[in-house]
């Protein structure tokens, strides 16, 4: 049986090889990164970036093909060849920004991102993660993995209605938030990126609660909505995103949690 968009459970998973896994990142906050998986079942219709790159290059075809991930099946042997390479370069390694690394009730993903942690921990490496999904059990386990790890979740709403609209495949808010603030209550770092926050011609919400619900994080990213035809229309859209890149900045600086507006989101520097 092969994936389908809608049954979302564990299933006998399409598989492709890779030459390569660990790259340097060209973006600027950001050091190594690697994508042991292509395509992503969360669908995002913001719209996803890395869809419309696949979509660009002709890796993928099609919505419901970039639903369905494939597994890199070479993922942990490419591992055991490029470590040696890279490790004096890598401060960090970071999962992912073209697939989801905790792929809601995709088990085989999962396992797969929990042996690259550990193989890369067990290198002293440690690793930045972000998921729309929940983050696994294991990972709780805070001796199997580094301690220096920082887990994060994205999250630009609390609504879903909007979260089935935008996100149809991803973990329900509440799941997301649940399993990041038990990794916090166990001691280990975490942290929420707030990307892509939608302009209020998309939805009309609060911000602050938002912060609130994950006011627990060790840091905060917050960047605005791009590559959205409806957005781009918004007229305050600069002015919307400026004033509330200063709130993210003001909640941060009260509740003593590092902070990063992304740079084209409004005059504000990285903090961090
Ligand atoms: S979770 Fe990330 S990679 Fe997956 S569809 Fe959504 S935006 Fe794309």
């Amino acid at each position: 049986m092969v994936a389908t968009v809608k049954g979302m459970v564990d299933f006998k998973m399409k598989s492709i090889e890779r030459k390569s896994l660990l790259y340097k990142s060209k973006v600027k906050y950001a050091d190594f990164c690697l994508n042991h998986v292509e395509g992503c079942s969360h669908g995002c219709k913001y719209p996803c970036y890395a869809y419309m790159m696949k979509r660009r290059c002709g890796i993928i075809k099609t919505y419901e093909e970039w639903c369905q991930p494939k597994i890199v099946s070479n993922a942990l042997e490419l591992l055991d060849k490029e470590i040696p390479k890279y490790r004096n370069k890598i401060k960090y390694v970071h999962l992912c920004f073209s697939t989801d690394p905790f792929m809601y009730k995709q088990k085989q993903i999962g396992d797969l991102s929990l042996e690259i942690i550990d193989k890369l921990n067990a290198n002293n490496i440690r690793c930045t993660l972000l998921t729309k999904g929940v983050f696994p059990k294991e990972l709780y386990k805070i001796n199997d993995f580094s301690e220096n790890n920082e887990y994060g979740i994205t999250l630009v709403s609390l609504d879903e209605k909007f979260r089935e609209k935008f996100e149809p495949y991803s973990a329900n808010f509440k799941d997301r938030i649940d399993s990041l603030y038990y990794l916090h209550k166990k001691g280990l770092k975490t942290w929420v990126n707030i990307e892509p926050y939608p302009t209020p011609n998309i939805i009309r919400q609060d911000l602050i609660r938002i912060l609130e619900a994950v006011s627990f994080v060790d840091e905060i990213s917050f960047g605005r909505l791009n590559y959205n035809l409806k957005s781009s229309k918004f007229k305050y859209r600069k002015e919307f995103y400026n004033s509330l890149a200063a709130s993210v900045v003001k909640f941060c600086k009260k509740n003593k949690i590092s902070c990063h507006i992304k740079q084209e989101t409004s005059g504000h520097t990285i903090e961090r």
